[in-house]
């Protein structure tokens, strides 16, 4: 397996990798606001920021570029360490209305520990052409950000592409024209459920460097266990905010239940501070208590992942059995099993 673990140095500390930036909402005027965690998950001292979202929020913006700290303003913790994306996928109908220059500024500005680049994502329903043209845009915008960066923040390109060609000549373009941390590969939100295409396209940009690997918006409960094995060093997720927004229950090695569906139990079988300490039926009337579980739920997968490896186990029997409830997830697992075993 491609699997491995780091620690990256950032300005606000080190930070072990594999990890999950869970999404902060703030700068978004949304209910889905994300309760705070980084107090009460020692391992989980990370967050993801949208910078276009901050930025556009006026009065939060002046707080920020007046002496307010943008980790306060989060309810987090000062070491947190933070990935501020663009908020490209704002994008996805239009041109991005901000520069890239303006976003290196903003994430400078905010304290981002990891800066990704302005990007336009791609969409499964358009033309080839404007799909290339996105590509090609967001490379130009990559090396214009590239250009303007000089603080000690990590600089992420994005990286787009339905084939791995495109990926993996998107980063050796980038990386002999820029100057960047890392990578982050957009655009696998809309391909998703096609498991073998996403597999195919994350092992292209790990085979094509070796510097930090994120992927972005895929750090669902069943994907997590496939992007380690594939060693990618960060992801971010929705999925925690989202299930609890859809009263879903998450749970390692079962994915997704509706918490409407279980019945005839007062307790839940997960061991984490929210179910250790409240009931089904309140869990069930509290969205914010559902959400702090279904957070736990993907730190739990994250450290038995860590465990196993940690244990010795054989890390691909352990793979077998935590995908063998998922047809789908269980086929792209055994044809990146394939591709790998052909790799090392
Ligand atoms: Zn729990």
């Amino acid at each position: 397996m491609l699997y491995r673990e780091r620690t990256v140095d950032t300005p606000h500390g080190p930070v072990d990798t594999p990890t999950l930036f869970p999404v902060r909402n703030v700068g978004k005027r949304s209910s889905d606001n994300t309760p705070g965690y980084t107090d009460r998950i020692p391992d989980l001292q990370t967050a993801l920021v949208n910078t276009r979202a901050i930025k556009n929020n006026r009065p939060q913006w002046e707080r920020l570029t007046g002496d307010h700290e943008l980790r306060s303003e989060m309810d987090a913790t000062a070491e947190t360490v933070v990935f501020a994306d663009s908020g490209g996928f704002d994008f996805e109908e239009s041109d991005p209305d901000v520069s890239a220059v303006e976003i290196v500024e903003a994430q400078e500005t905010i304290g981002a520990d990891f800066l990704g680049t302005v990007d336009l994502p791609l969409s499964r329903e358009n033309r080839r052409a404007e799909n290339q043209r996105r590509i090609d845009e967001s490379t130009r915008l990559a090396l214009e950000a590239s250009d303007a960066h000089d603080g000690d923040g990590h600089l992420i390109a994005s990286v787009h592409g339905y084939d791995p060609e495109t990926i993996e000549n998107g980063i050796e373009y980038l990386e002999a024209n820029g100057k960047f941390d890392g990578y982050a590969v957009g655009s696998l939100v809309p391909i998703r459920t096609d498991y073998e295409r996403v597999t195919k396209l994350i092992i292209a940009a790990r085979r094509a460097t070796e510097k930090h690997l994120h992927v972005y918006g895929l750090g669902g409960i069943t994907y997590q266990p496939l992007l380690l094995y594939l060693g990618v060093d960060s992801f971010d997720s929705t999925a925690f905010i989202q299930s609890a927004a859809q009263r879903n229950y998450l749970s390692p090695g079962h994915g997704c239940q509706p918490i409407a569906e279980i019945e005839g139990l007062d307790r839940l079988p997960c061991p984490c501070p929210t179910c250790k300490d409240s009931t089904l039926s309140e869990i069930r009337a509290d969205r914010t208590l559902l959400t702090r579980h279904n957070l736990w739920a993907l730190v739990t997968e994250l450290r038995r992942f860590r465990f196993a490896v940690a244990a010795d186990r054989d890390m691909e029997e352990y793979l077998d059995m935590r995908f063998a409830g998922n047809p789908v997830a269980n086929r792209a697992y055994q044809t990146a099993k394939q591709q790998i075993r052909r790799l090392t």
